[in-house]
């Protein structure tokens, strides 16, 4: 029985995660978010050893373009794969042209996965109008909490996000990198009004209260700006000041995919590298930073 997760890339261009459930001798894959297109999808699954087709489920966070690629209609139309959306955006969705057919709509109560009896705890986020929904995916006691597109840290996400094993969390700006920027003034708002994203700071402060009450083995931080955010910036404030979570942290990017992260459950923290590309690092050796 085991629980991972490979980040098939992050960031304003595309947002997918791969999630492998293994229960009982049977593998279930499934992907959060496909903000990428089906084929691009298929290209960062290969090295994984991972066929596109062996995806049965995506859960999606919401339906803006970097979290689901308009081409996955046709697959979703065919029932090539199911698709979890958030009783909210239903009607934004009917916009797009999706199939209700093959789509599931969840509200923010906790449902189990078809085949692996995983469970699945849907929640809610402010972000523009329709909002966005984090996950906590429950494989069995091992907990995998990933909230992306946050716009701001609600004091349910401290209540929903406990026992975690692992958190994948949204670190999208640096603060002054995003004032000094020449976007404009309506943008800036937008993304740092509380509807937009999070800010290195409030990830690492969330990420700190959400690690007091976990037992996390495995940290990732999710969608870094290319142009408001700097990788080198992000491990300098965790070096500063949480030193303690720098051997659990990776951070992602946009083009390259992330070693298949493999979650241990009840506070031990992996010493093997996981499986998957035979890229992964070792947790508990210096931090493997990417982006
Ligand atoms: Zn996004």
């Amino acid at each position: 029985m085991s629980l991972s997760y490979c980040v098939l890339g992050s960031g304003s261009a595309g947002n997918a995660t791969l999630l492998t459930l293994e229960h009982d001798g049977r593998r279930k894959r499934v992907l959060i978010d496909c903000g990428f297109s089906p084929r691009q999808t298929a290209l960062r699954l290969r090295p994984l050893g991972v066929e596109r087709d062996e995806i049965t489920d995506i859960l999606l966070t919401h339906l803006d373009q970097d979290h689901f690629y308009r081409s996955w209609v046709k697959l979703v139309e065919h029932g090539v794969v199911r698709l979890h959306i958030h009783r909210r955006q239903q009607r934004r969705a009917a916009k797009i042209g999706l199939n209700f057919r093959h789509v599931e709509l969840f509200d923010d109560d906790p449902w189990p996965l078809a085949e692996t009896a995983t469970r699945i705890e849907p929640v809610p986020f402010a972000h523009d109008d329709l909002g966005t929904v984090g996950f906590v995916i429950d494989h069995h006691g091992t907990r995998l909490g990933l909230a992306t597109d946050l716009g701001s840290v609600p004091p349910h996400l401290f209540e929903r996000f406990v026992d975690l094993d692992a958190l994948a969390l949204e670190s999208n700006y640096d603060r002054s990198m995003q004032i000094a920027s020449d976007r404009p003034a309506f943008l800036k708002r937008r993304i740092m009004g509380g509807k937009g994203h999070l800010s290195n700071e409030e990830a690492l402060c969330a990420a700190r209260r959400i690690a007091d009450q976990s037992r996390l083995n495995r940290l990732t931080l999710l969608h870094l700006s290319r142009q408001c955010n700097c990788p080198e910036r992000v491990k300098r404030l965790w070096r500063e000041r949480a030193a303690d979570l720098l051997p659990l942290l990776s951070i992602t990017g946009q083009k390259e995919t992330s070693p298949e992260f493999r979650v241990s459950a009840a506070g031990s923290r992996p010493t093997s590298p996981a499986t998957g590309n035979g890229a992964a690092a070792p947790s508990t050796a210096p931090p493997r930073l990417f982006g």
